[in-house]
């Protein structure tokens, strides 16, 4: 990366011993990688999001909202294209009186005039109080998160960095959201916001299901070589106990769910099985008859080569498809997510699933907005003065 080779020495360190320079005490300082995204502050997170939403019912709710953070401003790098991430961010940062400014094309930016990223980031970081991006680079938020470090040693100004999506490796806030739906859909809670807890009527039905995400099998299906959210969210769940995994991607190099993040999962206590077919079995059943939550990805054509592109051409992916009749042998509490966008060529999910009560993907993108506010607040350390607000809204 040149002008951050400086900071080689910090990237080819193990993960655990990086993780603690993006925190502050018990609160983040960076969100860079989802293992930062422990239960106990998806917990906190979620119950924050849920007040926000609450909130946002009512225009009382949305004006005291709305002064939470009027005092900060928001850079929105985008280098990478972006539709649901940009705008959720941008739709969070306004429920909440962020400011916002954007870049989303270097064209328009003085990178054209040589300048480097590195300076680029520090001219952010002097006009907005968060650096929220997204490039084709992996390593590039890291980078910057260190240069933010660096900066505050110097007692400089220093700001938090939000790693909006990373080349092919990480989406810490796409698995945020992924987590806020799925502690939605199996949680205990009463929220103030619902009078009836979904989970609870579940339970009627199905005694043998616990509260919360461990306990359960999630089947990934597509693309799990170069499906950054797959990964994220697989490296979330594999801090809850006895969670299963189920991989079905077509057998090609390319697409398969990588030997170290498979034995990563192993050792973390995951049990880990691969599939070529939505229609396979495991221990004499459907494996969509046994699982809990299903996590449908596309293929990610823009990392192809073309030599992988004219392979790829040849693969029938038909078994990859989700079609009503394999939907009808999912568990009917299963929630059926996708991070989007779907390929409509593809048709990984054809969109006559769209009104089976459990697709959720349209929720969980909304979901993206809620969660990805109570992450501002978070981050901004304002968690105590969104009680303070909720509690009067109350009153
Ligand atoms: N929107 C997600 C991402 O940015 C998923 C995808 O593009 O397939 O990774």
């Amino acid at each position: 990366m040149g002008e951050f080779d400086s900071f080689k020495y910090q990237l080819d360190r193990p993960l655990d011993v990086k993780l603690s320079e993006f925190q502050r005490n018990d609160r983040l300082k960076h969100l860079i990688f989802a293992a930062q995204l422990t239960p106990g502050l998806l917990e906190k997170l979620r119950r924050m999001a849920d007040m926000i939403r609450h909130m946002s019912r009512t225009r009382q709710g949305n004006m005291q909202l709305k002064n939470l953070l009027a005092h900060r401003r928001a850079m929105l790098y985008f280098t990478q294209p972006s539709t649901r991430t940009f705008l959720s961010f941008m739709a969070a940062c306004q429920i909440l009186g962020i400011t916002c400014n954007e870049v989303r094309d270097t064209a328009t930016s003085s990178e054209t005039k040589r300048e480097s990223k590195a300076d680029s980031i520090r001219m952010f970081s002097s006009y907005f109080d968060v650096i929220i991006m997204r490039t084709m680079i992996s390593e590039f938020s890291e980078c910057c998160a260190y240069l933010m470090n660096q900066l505050e040693l110097q007692e400089m100004r220093s700001v938090p960095i939000i790693n909006a999506g990373a080349g092919a490796d990480e989406h810490p806030t796409q698995a945020l959201l992924d987590m806020y739906t799925i502690l939605r859909t199996f949680t205990h809670d009463y929220s103030r916001e619902s009078k009836r807890s979904r989970f609870i009527e579940l339970q009627a039905s199905y005694p043998e299901l616990v509260a919360g995400p461990a306990r359960k099998t999630y089947l990934f299906c597509g693309d799990m070589g170069r499906g950054r959210t797959a990964r994220s969210l697989a490296t979330v769940l594999s801090q809850y106990e006895q969670v299963r995994m189920f991989f079905v991607t077509p057998d090609h190099g390319e697409l398969i769910m990588e030997r170290a993040m498979i034995d990563k999962l192993r050792a973390r206590g995951v049990e880990v099985h691969e599939f070529n077919s939505l229609d396979a079995q495991h221990d004499g059943h459907p494996i969509l008859a046994q699982t809990d939550c299903l996590y449908m990805t596309r293929i990610q054509r823009e990392h192809n080569s073309a030599q992988v592109e004219a392979e790829l051409g040849q693969i029938d992916l038909s078994p990859f498809k989700l079609t009503p009749a394999r939907a009808s042998v999912l568990k009917t509490y299963a929630p059926i997510l996708h991070p989007f966008p779907r390929d409509s060529v593809v048709g990984e999910i054809p969109t006559s699933i769209d009104a089976d009560p459990r697709a959720m993907y349209f929720r969980q993108a909304r979901n993206g907005m809620w969660i990805r506010a109570a992450l501002l607040v978070h981050l901004f350390d304002a968690a105590e003065e969104l009680m303070l607000i909720y509690g009067q809204f109350h009153q």
